[in-house]
């Protein structure tokens, strides 16, 4: 009795009839998946110079029927009776969201990417998602996924579904490179040249980076806290001289480009423009996400060794703390991401002070509160830290909800909105690109009032301190520029958009005297290049912290520095 899998199973005939082999389910889920699954990378492969032509579209189509036998020769490897459904039903839920994404925001899905998804918090996904996700996930999961469960499947001996899938593997195979052997000359151009582009066949591509990405962390084992500038201690102040108080403003996605002190042409720093800022245009971010650029920009160590080696050490944090200083880490956005661990830290909106409640519409009733927010009650909070260490001399640190995207018009009041008409949804490409610009702007404009205010609060400061206000953004931000949105790009390939910041300083008479900085130098360097690098040195020398790992050549203001 050939193919008996079972006695108690009806006639092999009666069984057999109308049902499928899982093999038909898998290749015709590869070439779904294929062609539809990753319709933005074919519409962007299809729009680009490289392409252009007749020859450049046949390439795209084989191009195409080269990702479609790759992917049939993954899912034949799955072509179990038990196991294929469940399986092809992963990969669909997989790629249909990707391809929203993808489509929408123009992102390229690496580690770093998936990083930063598991890092957001749930009121920053909610940005993300919206009609056009729900579409996505119908038409390419949703649709297949009824006719792939209404399927029955043919019974098969395991050896003979074993030979069965083996040869659809070669197949596969054999195609795939068939294809890729009428225009090789292409395809090693595309792989050099438009790397970004493989990172775009989904869903083999979130596979990759989350693999990767587990691998990455199995390679590195965290390991002890490193102690990093053992030594740091307080500087003596000059006679007469009060402690400082250094104020880091964090942005968030704050692109040099658009702002006003920078030579933008629309009105976005109304209020920094009339106070004695300086504003420098040169600078460059560490990485291209939250998740790459903040660790970065507390670490000693700089980009070039930080990508590769960033170990498991103190944060700048850490060493004021040693060296005496009072410290705070004030959060208005998804946390510190282990950089404030060890120091005091408060989300901005806790703890809830009934004797200071926050001000009426700083607040929305899903949590998210407006950056001024963390202005509101800076006075109590410095009263709240130790004395002693106040007394030495304060460092606080306020992390800005900033320019967040793609929802940007929830990030600035309904009465600071210069930029009108704004976009006002989530879905930035069903906007015209100047609504999204102006949403945008809108955001910058708002950041600029609460430097203003912060700037004002210090002023009131001054009897008691010494202050000084800096202000650099994570990374910047693509709004439509080469079709790309948001951020996140792998470093080499992104765009100066995302990797050109704001940096702010605010150094008034009184702290430029007691740090011997000479005004004109600080006003000369507008154009210097500059980068996070300087960050940690910076924020160690204007709160008078002495270490041998300060670095006077990357402090921002150290070229400026007398004596
Ligand atoms: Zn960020």
């Amino acid at each position: 009795m050939p193919f008996s899998d079972s006695s108690t199973s009806p006639p092999r005939e009666a069984a057999s009839a109308g049902a499928r082999s899982p093999l038909t389910l898998t290749w015709l889920t590869a070439l779904w998946i294929g062609v539809l699954g990753n319709w933005p990378l074919w519409q962007r492969m299809w729009g680009m110079p490289d392409y252009a032509g007749a020859s450049g579209k046949v390439f795209v189509v084989v191009f195409a029927g080269i990702v479609v036998m790759v992917l049939a020769a993954v899912f034949s490897l799955l072509a179990w009776r038990v196991a294929v459904k469940p399986l092809l039903t992963v990969m669909l839920l997989l790629t249909a969201p990707l391809a929203y994404f993808i489509g929408s925001y123009g992102v390229i899905i690496d580690s770093t990417m998936i990083t930063n998804a598991l890092q957001t918090d749930v009121r920053e996904t909610r940005d993300l998602l919206g009609w056009s996700l729900l579409v996505h996930v119908l038409v390419i999961a949703v649709l297949p996924l009824v006719w792939i469960w209404r399927q029955r499947l043919t019974e098969l001996r395991w050896y003979k579904r074993l030979g069965w899938n083996a040869a659809s593997v070669a197949m596969a195979l054999a195609l795939g490179v068939g294809l890729a052997a009428t225009r090789t000359a292409d395809l090693a151009s595309t792989l050099r040249n438009n790397k970004a582009l493989t990172k775009m066949v989904s869903p083999i591509n979130a596979i990759w980076a989350s693999a990767s990405l587990v691998a990455q962390k199995h390679k590195k084992p965290k390991g002890p806290l490193e102690v990093v500038a053992a030594d740091a201690v307080l500087t003596p102040r000059p006679a007469g001289s009060r402690p400082p108080l250094v104020l880091l403003v964090v942005g968030e996605t704050a692109r040099s480009e658009n702002f006003q002190l920078n030579g933008y042409d629309k009105p976005t720093n109304p209020e920094l423009s009339k106070r004695p800022v300086l504003s420098y245009r040169e600078v460059a971010s560490c990485g291209t996400s939250t998740a790459a650029s903040l660790p970065c920009m507390f670490s000693q160590l700089g980009r070039e060794v930080y990508v590769d080696h960033p170990g498991n050490q103190q944060t700048l944090m850490d060493v004021l703390q040693r060296a005496g200083l009072a410290v705070l880490w004030l959060d208005n956005q998804s946390g510190c991401k282990g950089i404030c661990d060890r120091v005091p830290n408060a989300q901005a909106i806790n703890p809830a002070r009934a004797d200071h409640p926050i001000p009426a519409g700083l607040c929305r009733a899903d949590g998210e509160c407006l950056d001024e927010v963390m202005l509101h009650d800076l006075d109590a909070r410095i009263a709240a830290l130790d004395p002693q260490r106040v007394a030495r001399g304060v460092v606080l640190v306020l992390h800005q909800m900033g320019s967040h995207g793609p929802a940007y018009y929830l990030r600035t009041p309904d009465d600071r909105k210069p930029f009108q008409p704004e976009c006002r949804s989530n879905a930035l490409q069903q906007c015209p690109l100047e609504q999204v610009r102006n949403a945008y702007d809108n955001t910058i404009a708002y950041t600029d009032h609460v430097l203003a205010k912060a700037i004002d609060w210090l002023g009131t400061q001054q009897t008691r301190f010494d202050p000084s206000l800096l202000y650099v953004s994570d990374h910047g931000e693509s709004l439509g520029e080469n079709n790309l949105f948001l951020h996140g790009m792998p470093y080499a390939l992104a765009p100066k958009q995302q990797k050109h910041v704001p940096l702010i300083l605010w150094l008034p008479e009184q702290t430029r005297a007691t740090q011997q900085l000479d005004g004109e130098c600080l006003a000369k360097r507008r154009d210097t290049p500059m980068s996070h690098d300087g960050l940690y040195h910076t924020v160690l020398s204007l709160s008078g912290v002495q270490t041998s790992v300060y670095r006077k050549d990357w402090d921002w203001v150290g070229a400026c520095r007398k004596g």
